[in-house]
């Protein structure tokens, strides 16, 4: 970690910036950088990619760039618009998240008006944890839509004279919940896109670019974020979290260049972890009534509480059988995902000598977009049990 490494990510950090903590995308960050230098910036972004990998936080801080009183190719941290960035409350950015519906609310009503005073609070707390750490999911329990009436209060206010000089900028995160219900809140958003107002910027931000309406996805420049290097993510946990080097070097390999869920990861007990995963395994592949009701009470209150919790146990469930398909085709030297639980692995493969375990990591990954979406979780899982057992016996298809 000499002088050179910090210069080189130099062009990425602001001095003393919360945002300073995103790692990795550098190339993204300088072709946003000249695109602000040249003058070039375009009124409709699309950020796509994998889950975790910083699509929020670099159009946060892009939002933050072009609109620093200092105007140089880096965020100062010092002008008072850095300072209203660093605790996402400026008037020029404007932040739209999916929402719960608490309550029935009339048309012209504000979002707010729909959410009880809890869902508030947490929605104002989840804010202030995403300004200390960008990875953060703001994501409200029963929150699977972006309500119109979050669109048609940004009409209200791009429209409007500009408080301060700058650029308005509208960050809509998880944009494939424009699509949700009846696709009213794409077509209001659509008919902005058509007539973009002037200096305003929108970005939209999603893990699944595929679900968006043709009409908006090409209306937008599509930028798209990789995971993040391994080694840039170990490094970061080493010093942002103090983990131990091996541990750290373990769990980035986990997570894939997902750096959020490295830094749960990093957080836990990573035998419990792996504890949890065995029981997950267990519930799913060994047939009984308690089995399964353990595994669907499990997503169903996981589910309720923290959706992002029972989505990365889906990830971690899809790993398992990522690597059992692996030892069971390459024998001796699989390269493992699950580098700690190989014995388990083994004995498990062992178990289900027919299995067919890429068909299963097929089927978690179609359960667990289909929970994003809102399906129904009980028929969902219930289909998803069945069909891990034919997959397991060999008697699908
Ligand atoms: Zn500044």
């Amino acid at each position: 970690m000499g002088k050179s490494r910090e210069v080189e990510s130099g062009a990425l950090a602001g001095q003393g910036m919360i945002l300073d903590t995103l790692i990795g995308q550098e190339k993204i960050w300088k072709r946003l950088v000249t695109a602000y230098e040249n003058d070039h910036i375009t009124g409709a972004y699309l950020f796509h990619g994998p889950s975790g990998v910083g699509k929020e936080g670099i159009a946060i801080r892009f939002a933050g760039l072009v609109n620093c009183k200092a105007g140089g190719s880096a965020l100062c941290g010092e002008c008072s618009s850095c300072a209203k960035f660093n605790r996402l409350q400026h008037p020029n950015m404007t932040l739209i998240v999916p929402l719960p519906k608490d309550r029935d609310i009339k048309k012209n009503d504000p979002p707010a008006k729909a959410l009880k005073d809890d869902t508030i609070t947490a929605l104002a707390e989840l804010i202030a944890a995403k300004a200390d750490d960008p990875y953060t999911k703001i994501r409200l329990p029963r929150s699977n839509t972006i309500l119109i009436n979050s669109i048609r209060e940004v009409r209200e206010k791009i429209y409007l004279k500009a408080m301060e000089t700058g650029r308005k900028m509208v960050l809509i995160f998880d944009a494939d919940l424009l699509m949700t219900g009846d696709g009213s809140s794409a077509n209001a958003l659509l008919k902005i896109l058509e007539e973009p107002p002037p200096e305003t910027s929108f970005i939209l931000i999603t893990d699944f670019p595929e679900r968006l309406v043709e009409t908006i996805g090409s209306r937008c420049q599509q930028v798209f974020f990789p995971p993040v290097q391994t080694e840039i993510v170990a490094k970061h946990l080493q010093e942002s979290l103090a983990t131990p080097a091996e541990e750290a070097k373990l769990i980035a390999h986990l997570a894939q260049g997902n750096v959020r869920m490295a830094k749960h990861l990093a957080k836990q007990d990573l035998e419990e972890v792996q504890n949890q995963l065995l029981s997950l395994v267990k519930w799913l592949t060994k047939p009984s009534e308690n089995n399964w009701r353990s595994f669907t009470q499990h997503a169903a209150s996981t589910y309720r509480t923290n959706p992002q919790v029972l989505n990365f146990h889906f990830q971690l469930l899809s790993y398992w059988f990522r690597d059992a398909q692996f030892i069971q085709k390459m024998n001796g030297e699989a390269h493992i995902i699950l580098e700690g639980m190989e014995y388990s692995l083994r004995k498990f493969v062992k178990h289900f000598p027919v299995g067919d375990f890429a068909a299963i990591v097929k089927e978690l990954e179609t359960c667990s977009s289909s929970l994003s979406r809102n399906y129904n979780l009980n028929l969902v899982i219930t289909n998803l049990l069945f069909d891990i057992q034919e997959n397991l016996h060999g008697t699908a298809g």
